[in-house]
């Protein structure tokens, strides 16, 4: 067991089960976490890792839990302070915003879609096709290739947003991927009244604010692995631009370093210590 703190996020136990239970299984190894966030700890996590060559993706999943649970710490913190949270099943106005992923999660959503039977996977792909048309015609596609943090980005994600295009993953207003959705999904939850939601860059839209962000935290691990400046891809872009990357999509490490590797951007906590469960050989 091991105590480390900072200044955002503390780690409080990290404890490895070198004894793995199921005989089945052996390359599993089961990782027990216990992390203090701001708002609260939340219950312990039992994350199995294999201990074999990981590919990015296969973080996804995992930091999707750790995301929801650091999430609904911080709801319950705002409404123990008297707020009423506005998001609803149905209501899937924040889904014309420009979603910014991760590039391990373009990989996740391209790996997602092509288990999806073929009429389903076709449907979606016909909406982003749709998507990407409305975009050209409005000369947006090659400007909006990346996310970056600047005014004028600030500018076209506007732009995006007024061409009330649904993300192709919504359907009858709820998301059809919704266990699987990306970071940012999780992280946006309004706390002002849902009407504002039509125009949120000038109706001054109230989202209730998260200690840590996980797009963010994700895509620095993927900078730091692939040797290129952090970077964010648009939704409408997924598909493509993780097609377009396969090679860096497919390329592993061994899986618990990566996990803790992970950990460490998602927490802020440095894990020198710990037994990082082998080099850091990049395949
Ligand atoms: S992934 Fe789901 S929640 Fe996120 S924008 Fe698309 S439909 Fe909405």
């Amino acid at each position: 067991m091991i105590s480390i703190t900072t200044d955002t996020f503390s780690i409080i136990g990290v404890h490895r089960d070198e004894m793995n239970p199921d005989p089945s299984h052996p390359e599993i190894k089961l990782i027990t976490i216990t992390i203090e966030t701001p708002d609260g700890q939340l219950p312990p996590a039992k994350v199995g890792i294999p201990d074999i060559p990981m590919r990015l993706t296969h973080l996804v999943p995992p930091m999707q839990r750790l995301c929801s649970g650091v999430v609904g710490l911080a709801i319950r913190r705002e409404v123990n302070r008297g707020a009423t949270l506005s998001c609803r099943k149905g209501c899937g106005v924040c889904c014309c915003q420009l979603v910014p992923l991760s590039p391990p999660e373009a990989f996740f959503l391209l790996d997602y879609c092509r288990t999806l039977p073929l009429e389903q996977r076709k449907q979606i792909e016909e909406r982003f096709r749709a998507v990407r048309e409305a975009m050209e015609a409005k000369g947006l596609v090659e400007r909006l290739k990346i996310i970056e943090d600047t005014k004028e980005h600030k500018i076209l994600a506007r732009d995006y947003f007024q061409m009330g295009m649904p993300c192709p993953f919504l359907e009858d207003n709820s998301c059809s991927i919704h266990p699987q959705r990306p970071f940012a999904c999780r992280e946006y939850n309004v706390i002002s009244p849902a009407e504002l939601c039509c125009d949120p860059l000038n109706n001054g839209v109230k989202a209730i604010p998260i200690p840590k962000n996980m797009t963010t935290a994700t895509a620095r691990l993927a900078a730091e692995l692939f040797g290129v400046s952090p970077m964010l891809v648009p939704m409408t872009a997924a598909l493509e631009w993780a097609a377009e990357h396969e090679g860096l999509g497919r390329r592993t490490w061994p899986g618990v370093w990566l996990f803790n590797r992970m950990m460490e951007y998602a927490t802020g906590t440095n894990l020198d210590n710990l037994d990082k469960g082998g080099s850091p050989a990049v395949e």
